[in-house]
C-alpha cells in the first residue's frame, strides 16, 4: 500500500480517475485503543464492518484479540490474519456445516443462538462437546438505533429463562447477548437491555451465567449525527452492569464494528459531471456508498480541487448520482460544497472506513478503486488525544 501524507496529495500526485480510499492507521489504533483502554471485559471486533485485510491486521496490532464472526469466510481470515485470536461465531442461524467447519477445522468454541432449534443444531453439529460457550441472543428494543436490527434476530425475554436452563446443561461457558441496534444515539438503551437481562437473570437465581455480552451500536459521527462522548456510553453501561444481580460474576464482552473503523477510512471521488445541483461522481450505491443511498446516510466531505488556486466560494446543498445506469444509484445527502464545484474536481467523504468499502459491488462494471494509507487524521473524531491514557501512549511510541 502505498503512503501518503494526505488526500490532497493522493489528488496532487495521480489525479485518480478511480476512486481512492485512503486509509487512516492511526485513526484504526485510537479507535482500538479506546475501546481497550475503557471497556471493562473482552473487547471483539465485529468483522462485518470491514474485513478488509489491513483492518484486521491493524487492529490486531493494535491489540485486539478477539473477533466477532459470522460465516466461515470470515472465521479463516481472521485465522489467516490474527496469529491466536479468539473467535466467536455470532450469529444466530448457521448452517450446519458452517458450525461443523467452525468447531472442527477452526477450533471455534463460541456460538450464539436465538431458539431451541438453532441450539439443537449447534449441540448436534459439535457432537454433543462439553467445551461450547453457548450465548442466547437476546431481543431488546432498538429503538434509539438509527439502524435497527431487532426484526430477524432475538429471543424473546419471557422465553429466555427457559432455553437459558437447556442451554446450560451443553455448556461450559453460558452467555447473555444483544444488540441495541448500529449507530445506536442514547447510551441509555445499554442500560434498559442490561435492565432486561438482569430481570432475566434475577428469575433464573440457580442457573449459572458466565458472559454478559452488550453487543455493538456503538456510534460514529457523521454531519447529523453528532452522539454523545463515548465516555457517556462507558459510564451508562458500568451503571447498566451494576443493574445486575452480582456484578462481579461476569465476564462482560462487547462487539463494537462500526466505532473501531468508521474513522478509519475516507474515499477520494471525482466529479465527473455537474448538472445544476446534483454532482455525477465515479462511486455509489454499489461502490462504498450504499449506506448513504439505502439509509440516507450523510457523510463528512471536502473539495479537493486538483488545480492550483482552490476555491474560498460559500458552500451548498449538492446531492450525487454513482456512476452506474441504475437511477437507484442516487444518494440524496444534502451534501455541504462549495458552489462553484465542477466537473474534474475531487470530494474526499469520510467515515467509510464502516460498512463502506466493504459493500462494493462489480455492478455495470464499476467496482475499480485503489487503497492508500495516509497519515492525515480523519475528516471528524470521536477519539480525541485528551482520551488517551499514558498507557496507550506508551504503546504507540513502541
Ligand atoms: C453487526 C453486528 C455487530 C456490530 O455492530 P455495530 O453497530 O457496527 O457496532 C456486533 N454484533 C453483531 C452480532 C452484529 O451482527
Amino acid at each position: 500500500m502505498e503512503d501518503y501524507d494526505g488526500p490532497d496529495e493522493v489528488v496532487r500526485r495521480r489525479r485518480p480517475d478511480i476512486p481512492v480510499t485512503c486509509f487512516r492507521p492511526a485513526a484504526l489504533e485510537s479507535a482500538a485503543k479506546w475501546f481497550l483502554n475503557n471497556f471493562p471485559g473482552k473487547v471483539l471486533y465485529a468483522v462485518k464492518a470491514n474485513p478488509a485485510k489491513y483492518v484486521l491486521s491493524g487492529l490486531y496490532a493494535a491489540g485486539i484479540r478477539h473477533y466477532d464472526a459470522a460465516s466461515i469466510p470470515e472465521i479463516q481470515l481472521v485465522h489467516e490474519l490474527c496469529p491466536g485470536a479468539h473467535i466467536a461465531f455470532m450469529h444466530p442461524v448457521k448452517s450446519r456445516p458452517s458450525i461443523e467447519q467452525a468447531y472442527f477445522d477452526h477450533a471455534v468454541r463460541d456460538f450464539s443462538f436465538d431458539s431451541v432449534e438453532e441450539l439443537d443444531k449447534i449441540i448436534a453439529c459439535t457432537g454433543k462437546s462439553k467445551d461450547l460457550g453457548l450465548y442466547l441472543r437476546l431481543a431488546v428494543p432498538n429503538t434509539s438505533s438509527e439502524l435497527p436490527l431487532s426484526g430477524k434476530f432475538g429471543c424473546l425475554p419471557e422465553k429466555a429463562p427457559e432455553i437459558l436452563k437447556m442451554a446450560r446443561k451443553a455448556s461450559k461457558k453460558l452467555g447473555i447477548c444483544f444488540h441495541v441496534g448500529s449507530q445506536t444515539m442514547d447510551p441509555q438503551a445499554y442500560v434498559t437491555a442490561l435492565n432486561l437481562v438482569a430481570g432475566i437473570l434475577r428469575s433464573i437465581p440457580r442457573t449459572r451465567i458466565d458472559v454478559i455480552d452488550i453487543g455493538g451500536g456503538f456510534p460514529s459521527i457523521y454531519p447529523d449525527m453528532a452522539p454523545p462522548a463515548l465516555a457517556d456510553y462507558k459510564t451508562a453501561i458500568e451503571s447498566g452492569f451494576d443493574l445486575l444481580p452480582h456484578p462481579d460474576r461476569y465476564e462482560f464482552w462487547c462487539e463494537p464494528g462500526r466505532a473501531l473503523v468508521a474513522e478509519s477510512a475516507s474515499v477520494v471521488v471525482q466529479v465527473e459531471l455537474r448538472k445544476d445541483d446534483v454532482l455525477y461522481i465515479n462511486d455509489g450505491t454499489y461502490g462504498s456508498l450504499f449506506d448513504a443511498g439505502h439509509l440516507g446516510f450523510r457523510y463528512p466531505v471536502r473539495l479537493i480541487r486538483p488545480t492550483p488556486g482552490g476555491t474560498s466560494a460559500p458552500h451548498k446543498a449538492f446531492k450525487f448520482y454513482g456512476p452506474t445506469c441504475d437511477s437507484i444509484d442516487y444518494m440524496p445527502g444534502p451534501f455541504f460544497l462549495p458552489e462553484d464545484v465542477r466537473e474534474g474536481d475531487y470530494i474526499e467523504i469520510g467515515q467509510l472506513g464502516a460498512y463502506g468499502n466493504t459493500m462494493r459491488t462489480d455492478f455495470n462494471g464499476f467496482s475499480a478503486h485503489e487503497v492508500v494509507s495516509v497519515k492525515a487524521p480523519p475528516l471528524v473524531t470521536l477519539y480525541d488525544d485528551t482520551q488517551e491514557t499514558t498507557d496507550s501512549k506508551e504503546l504507540c511510541v513502541a
